[in-house]
């Protein structure tokens, strides 16, 4: 196994109920570290880019509208196997179909408002840490 990063992001169900720390806590209790974290609110057309994979899909008018709903926290975390094992921590994309203890299971509202985002792929992983941070923004 190698140390990996991953693009995170905490979404704005999330941040409405102030759970970016408990949040987090899930991520470090995993072993996870997070070495660059921004909250930010994202424009429209940020948010369109950033989901354009989903662009044809129904949801994608809707989970626009969502993210940029209120602020998100982007985060790179940093870990041996860090974006399967956070694909782990976050659970399935459908909180009714997410294990116990995951981030999704304890907090997510719905399948759109499922309170957190993670790089599905090393491929995607690199295109999306770049898509928000700059090389020196994050210190691992
Ligand atoms: P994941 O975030 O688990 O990788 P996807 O990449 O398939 O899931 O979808 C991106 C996001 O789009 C999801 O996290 C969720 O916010 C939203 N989404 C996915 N499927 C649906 C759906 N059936 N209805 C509404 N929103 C959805
Ligand atoms: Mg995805």
């Amino acid at each position: 196994m190698a140390v990996e990063r991953t693009l995170s992001i905490i979404k704005p169900d999330a941040t409405r109920r102030n759970l970016t720390g408990a949040v987090n806590k899930c991520f470090e209790e995993a072993g996870l570290r997070i070495v660059a974290q921004k909250r930010i609110l994202l424009t429209r057309a940020r948010a369109e880019a950033f989901y354009a994979v989903h662009a044809e899909r129904p949801f994608y008018s809707d989970l626009c509208d969502f993210m940029t709903s209120g602020p998100v926290v982007v985060q790179v975390l940093e870990g041996e196997n860090a974006i399967a094992k956070n694909r782990e921590v976050m659970g399935a994309t459908n909180p009714d179909d997410a294990a116990e203890g995951t981030i999704r299971k304890l907090f997510a509202e719905n399948v759109e408002a499922n309170s957190v985002h993670g790089s599905d792929s090393p491929e995607n992983a690199a295109i999306e840490i770049k898509f928000f941070f700059e090389d020196d923004e994050i210190v691992g």
